[in-house]
C-alpha cells in the first residue's frame, strides 16, 4: 500500500499531513533551554529570526512562559484559532518545567488551541498524564534507530537521573523510553509523528526497520529528514535529494510520510518556510 501522506485520517497539522503544510500556521515558543541527551549533530545556537539561520536548535533567545502566552495571543489574533501553537527547543522540551508552566498558561486561556510538541522521547514516559490533563493533541517523537548499536554511534550520552549513560546503555535506555512513550501516546489518542535524522553512513540502511517499528506501535506519520552536517558530524555528507526521495518511497509503503519539513528553527513562526513575516512579529511581540 503506498500512502505518502494521501490518507484521510491524518490530523490537518503543517507537519504531519503534506497537503496542508503551507495552509496551516504554527508557531514555536523557545521556552526549553535544557536538554537530556547528546546528538552529536546537536548545534544550539542563539541568532536572530532576521538572519534566518535555518534548523532546529537555533532561537533568538529563550523566552519565558509569560512572554510565551503573550505571543501566543498575538499570533493567534494573526494567524487564527486552527493554527498550531507548539514547543520545539531549542533543548528537549520534556526536560524543561518552563514547558509545562507555559502549556498550562496557555491551555487555561485559550480551552481550544491545539497543542504540539517535539521531543527526543527520554521523558515521555512519565510526563504523558501531565500531556493528556493539558490535552497536547499533536507530538513528534525523534527516533534515529531502534537498535542500540546504531543510536549510540548519533546519541552518544544520555541522562539518567544525576547520572549519563554512554554507549549502549544510555541508547538501550532512550530507544526503550521513546517506543514505550510512542505507544502509549498513541493508544492515548495523540496524533505522534516519528522523525528520524538519516545520516546515511550510520542508519541510512536502518530506516525502513524503524519505519515498521513505529508504524507497529502506532505512529501515525513518519519524517525520514536529511542530516544537517553539524556539531560533530559536521564533516558529514548531507543525504541527496535523490536519495532521500528513494528513502520517502519506500518507507511510503509502510506508513503515511511527510515530505515536506523545512527542519525549522526553535522560534518559528507562521507557515513553514514562508516565515519573512511572521519572524519579524516573534522579535517584536
Ligand atoms: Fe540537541 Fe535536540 Fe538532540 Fe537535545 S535532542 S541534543 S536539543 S538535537
Ligand atoms: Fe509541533 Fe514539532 Fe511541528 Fe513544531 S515542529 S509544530 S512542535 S510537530
Ligand atoms: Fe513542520 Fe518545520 Fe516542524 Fe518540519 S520542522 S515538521 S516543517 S514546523
Amino acid at each position: 500500500m503506498q500512502h505518502n501522506g494521501f490518507d484521510a485520517s491524518l490530523p490537518s497539522h503543517p507537519c504531519m499531513d503534506d497537503r496542508v503544510h503551507d495552509k496551516i500556521a504554527r508557531i514555536h515558543l523557545p521556552v526549553a533551554l535544557k536538554c537530556n541527551i547528546h546528538c552529536l549533530y546537536c548545534e544550539r545556537k542563539y541568532s536572530s529570526p532576521k538572519t534566518l539561520t535555518p534548523g532546529p536548535g537555533t532561537a533568538a533567545r529563550i523566552i519565558s512562559p509569560r512572554e510565551a502566552l503573550r505571543k501566543t495571543g498575538a499570533f493567534l489574533e494573526e494567524w487564527g484559532a486552527e493554527s498550531i501553537v507548539g514547543i520545539a527547543g531549542p533543548g528537549d522540551p520534556l526536560a524543561n518545567q518552563e514547558t509545562f508552566e507555559t502549556l498550562r498558561l496557555i491551555r487555561n486561556r485559550y480551552p481550544a488551541v491545539r497543542l504540539c510538541l517535539c521531543t527526543n522521547g527520554l521523558n515521555l514516559p512519565k510526563s504523558l498524564s501531565t500531556l493528556r490533563q493539558l490535552d497536547v493533541q499533536h507530538l513528534t517523537v525523534t527516533i534515529n534507530g531502534v537498535k542500540p548499536e546504531i543510536v549510540s554511534r548519533i546519541q552518544s550520552r544520555v541522562r539518567k537521573g544525576r547520572h549519563c549513560l554512554g554507549g549502549k546503555d544510555g541508547a538501550e535506555l532512550l530507544i526503550r523510553n521513546q517506543l514505550e512513550g510512542l505507544e502509549r501516546a498513541a493508544s492515548l489518542g495523540m496524533f505522534v509523528k516519528v522523525n528520524t535524522v538519516v545520516v546515511p553512513e550510520i542508519n541510512g540502511q536502518h530506516v525502513e526497520e524503524i519505519a515498521c517499528t513505529v508504524a507497529d506501535l502506532g505512529a501515525c506519520v513518519y519524517n525520514p529528514m536529511p542530516l544537517i552536517p553539524r556539531g560533530s558530524f559536521k564533516h558529514m555528507t548531507r543525504p541527496s535529494h535523490a536519495f532521500m526521495k528513494e528513502l520517502r518511497k519506500r518507507c511510503g509503503s509502510i506508513l503515511p510520510v511527510f515530505s515536506k519539513c523545512k527542519q525549522c528553527r526553535a522560534d518559528a513562526a507562521g507557515i513553514p518556510g514562508k516565515e519573512l513575516h511572521s519572524c519579524k512579529m516573534v522579535v517584536t511581540a
